[in-house]
């Protein structure tokens, strides 16, 4: 039987690290896959449309909600880890930081970047995860993914057209349902030293207690969003609750219940004072729905 719990005008704010977005009409976590297919046949006969979610550590929600069913992915969990091959596969609404972990804890190597990203494997895939020159995309071999009309495929990692914080699926609606990663058999100690020092210097440099959603703007390579906004002396300016992080110019934290329009008006003013200093138009990293 069919367990899979359908709510309605459900405040957002709690499925984003930033704590901000309204009601969606409709939300489900499911946690298997005969949930999931349930809720594309809904959806269908429903005729409405479906946004996928993780962990809701990249996204700036608007305050007036979303229509349709928001899907919650962030319960749909499991992983299987072959130490001898180095091949993981693993279900989408994993933690990054606890297959990090676990990943280090078996010895396998390649992911001691990931355990201070606190997305899901399923948005790290979207989004092109990175940290410390290294990306998800490097490990990954393959993906599964269901359509919202229903079809599997599985597609290669190198079909998904990979690049800075990008993938195809930012442009193909897909849900990814799993992922096979490799990674390579190293020193257990040495992976977990590794694995801890990087998620202290985040700890260190980073505002991680704070409701944030990590950098807000991708990186003009080879210059750096924090320090652009850093030399031009905003940071802890504020725009009602929002503010820019003291710690990290690329930042901007919900200090005060922030609402998603203090969080893009401050979005634009950054980018206005940015290209009138250097002509550089940031581009936010962070995606944004129902607006
Ligand atoms: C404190 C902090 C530090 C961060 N540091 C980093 C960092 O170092 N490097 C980095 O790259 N990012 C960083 N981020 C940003 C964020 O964690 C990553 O982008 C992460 O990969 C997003 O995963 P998510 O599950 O939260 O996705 P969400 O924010 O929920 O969604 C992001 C996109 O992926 C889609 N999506 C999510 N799950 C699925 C799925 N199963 N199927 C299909 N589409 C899906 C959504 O529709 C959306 O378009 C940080 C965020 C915070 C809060």
């Amino acid at each position: 039987m069919n367990t899979i719990q359908l709510e309605k005008n459900i405040s957002l704010s709690n499925f984003t690290t930033w704590r901000i977005g309204g009601p969606a009409e409709w939300i489900a976590q499911p946690k298997n896959i005969e949930e999931i297919k349930y809720l594309i046949n809904w959806i269908n006969k429903k005729k409405i449309p479906c946004n996928i979610l993780g962990a809701g550590s990249n996204l700036l929600i608007n305050d007036k909600g979303i229509k349709g069913l928001s899907l919650c992915m962030r319960n749909f969990k499991g992983i299987q880890i072959d130490k001898n091959s180095g091949i993981i596969e693993v279900l989408s609404g994993e933690m990054l930081p606890t297959l990090s972990r676990k990943a280090a804890a078996n010895g396998l190597h390649g992911l001691e970047w990931a355990v201070g990203i606190p997305g899901t494997i399923g948005g790290a895939v979207v989004m092109n995860a990175g940290a410390q020159e290294h990306c998800i995309s490097s490990y990954l071999e393959s993906i599964k993914t269901l359509s919202l009309t229903g079809e599997y495929k599985t597609i290669k990692g190198k079909d998904l057209n990979f690049g800075y914080r990008y993938s195809l699926l930012q442009n193909e609606k897909l849900i990814v349902l799993s992922a096979r990663l490799k990674l390579v058999s190293g020193h257990a100690e040495k992976i977990r030293l590794v694995t801890n020092e990087n998620l202290h210097h985040r700890l260190k440099t980073q505002p991680y207690q704070a409701q944030t959603c990590g950098s807000v703007f991708r990186n003009p390579e080879p210059l750096k969003a924090a320090k652009l906004i850093e030399e031009l002396g905003l940071k802890g300016l504020r725009f009602g609750g929002a503010e820019i992080s003291k710690m990290h110019s690329n930042f901007i934290i919900n200090a005060n219940k922030a609402s998603s329009c203090d969080v893009r008006e401050l979005i634009k003013y950054i980018q206005k004072r940015v290209f009138n200093s250097y002509g550089i138009l940031l581009e936010t990293e962070v995606k944004q729905c129902g607006f």
